[in-house]
């Protein structure tokens, strides 16, 4: 027997008494349950072989996990719902899986200051759905709305569609409550609706995927009930004029609730998957929602349909009726279970990508990625949030074929460069985890790699959050 397996054997031992400090039943140590674990939705992300996992009930779960992992040198994953898409929450060899999503109490909702206290685990929709009924609504929308955690949206600074109008989830977080690596349990930030009091540790925690601290508790600011909107789907021939037409609609002071691109070949996925009611044949089509009150709505709209004209829209529909709304709303959401049924009929490899250019640039973005797709022997498909320039290609391939892993795979760094080149990000919301390690180092500059170096060896002298993840 090897010294490693030697040192394993121990820590399994050790388990048991971590088991005696934890909620009843906390603690698994059946295989199968702890390999089920073992990653998130990203392709192409090893998953290690975790010593156990904590399905974490209470705070003090948390504690006793930290504590044990300092103890022991013991790597810890943070896990939410598993929903992320780049390898941030998968297993790393003889780690503890530390899943919050039994923590999912929504502990205050308070309609005088606008905010809620929720636990990590709370489910996106559950608190949207727990707020209408006091007139109050949490905007941040990912696609994942209805299974992702808070938790998993903080601590990925989770985007979505009504972003291009009401922000991101870091626009929504006043106060967290963190247990840090050796197990201390430190309330971050504050309820106010102001407060500059020292630097915004908050905004550190936001995005930082499980490296500085697992978040028990997250303090968030609320909106009223969002109006409803009113919609219109613009027809164009390629993804450039529709690129051309956000650059140009959101330049000229417009202020959507929603500004979503399909190009052509998602389009048809779309309606292979189901019937969503858009049109066939079409080289892109752009949905875009106002919510704007006073009338404001209609003129937003026939904004955007002079300004899609302008560049080469065939033709704009507009919509007064909910019913549409949800309906393209639904067809928009439908884009990831429909890419997932098309890239199984082609061999089951789908690599999303998740780069966010400046919306000035949106109209080379597609000219450029219309390159990239004809220089490479695989498929790719783009839908996203196009207000935000936060673009979605999917490249599709076959997971069988070696050589067509490896086109996906410099397909899928292409368009990162391209990304970057256009003065944009490898991500806008998905994340760094595992899957763009590597490339996180040529976004930033030395002083910013530096700043990420000392800020993760402070909070985690021991490297035991989550190694492996972010810092390449
Ligand atoms: C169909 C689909 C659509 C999606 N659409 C979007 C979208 O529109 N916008 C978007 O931003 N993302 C989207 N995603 C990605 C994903 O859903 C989000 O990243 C989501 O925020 C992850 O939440 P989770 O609970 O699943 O977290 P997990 O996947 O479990 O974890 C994600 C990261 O957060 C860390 N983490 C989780 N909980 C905590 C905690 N309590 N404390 C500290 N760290 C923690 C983990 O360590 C990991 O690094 C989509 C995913 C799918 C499958």
């Amino acid at each position: 027997m090897s010294e490693g397996t030697l040192q394993v054997s121990s820590r399994v031992d050790d388990l048991a008494t971590l088991a005696s400090q934890l909620s009843p039943g906390a603690l698994v140590t059946d295989r199968d349950v702890i390999d089920s674990y073992a990653s998130d939705k990203a392709l192409f992300c090893p998953a290690g072989r975790a010593l156990g996992l904590i399905r974490a009930r209470s705070v003090d779960d948390v504690v006793a996990v930290m504590r044990f992992a300092t103890e022991h040198r013991i790597p810890v994953v943070t896990q939410g719902a598993r929903t992320g898409l780049s390898g941030a929450a998968n297993a790393i060899d003889d780690s503890l899986l530390l899943n919050v999503a039994g923590m999912n109490e929504i502990v205050a909702i308070d309609p005088v200051n606008q905010t809620c206290r929720v636990q990590p685990g709370v489910i996106n929709q559950d608190l949207k759905t727990a707020l209408a009924e006091y007139g109050l609504s949490y905007p941040p929308d990912p696609g994942s709305v209805a299974i992702s955690t808070i938790g998993g949206n903080v601590a990925t600074n989770a985007g979505g569609m009504c972003c291009v109008k009401y922000g991101v989830t870091k626009d929504y977080v006043r106060a967290m409550t963190v247990v840090l690596a050796d197990g201390t349990v430190t309330k971050l930030g504050r309820q106010t609706a102001k407060g500059v009091a020292g630097l915004d540790l908050p905004a550190l925690l936001v995005g930082s995927e499980g490296t500085l601290g697992t978040i028990v508790e997250v303090t968030l600011a609320l909106k009223p009930a969002l109006a409803p909107p009113i919609t219109a789907v613009g027809i164009f021939p390629d993804t450039a004029s529709a690129g051309r037409t956000v650059t140009e609609y959101m330049g000229s002071g417009a202020s959507p609730s929603l500004l979503e691109l399909l190009d052509g070949p998602t389009v048809k996925m779309v309606n292979d998957y189901g019937d969503f009611g858009l049109p066939d044949d079409v080289g892109a089509l752009l949905i875009v929602q106002s919510n704007a009150t006073g009338g404001g709505a209609v003129e937003e709209l026939e904004a955007f349909q002079r300004v899609a004209e302008a560049n080469g829209s065939s033709e704009v529909f507009v919509s007064d009726d909910p019913a549409d709304s949800e309906m393209l709303v639904a067809a928009r959401r439908a884009v990831g279970p429909a890419m997932e049924k098309y890239a199984h009929t082609r061999g089951g490899g789908e690599l999303i990508d998740d780069v966010c250019v400046p919306r000035s640039a949106l109209g080379e973005f597609f000219e450029k990625l219309r390159l990239i797709d004809a220089q490479f022997d695989v498929e790719v498909a783009t839908a996203g949030h196009a207000g935000d320039g936060n673009m979605h290609p999917s490249v599709v391939f076959d997971a069988g074929d070696e050589a067509q892993v490896a086109q996906a795979q410099e397909a899928f760094a292409a368009i990162m460069q391209l990304g970057l080149d256009l003065g944009g990000t490898i991500t806008g919301e998905h994340g760094v985890g595992f899957l763009k390690r590597e490339w996180l180092g040529h976004e930033l500059d030395a002083g910013a790699r530096l700043m990420h170096t000392q800020i993760k060896d402070a909070l985690d002298p021991l490297g035991i959050l989550n190694p492996g993840k972010m810092f390449g």
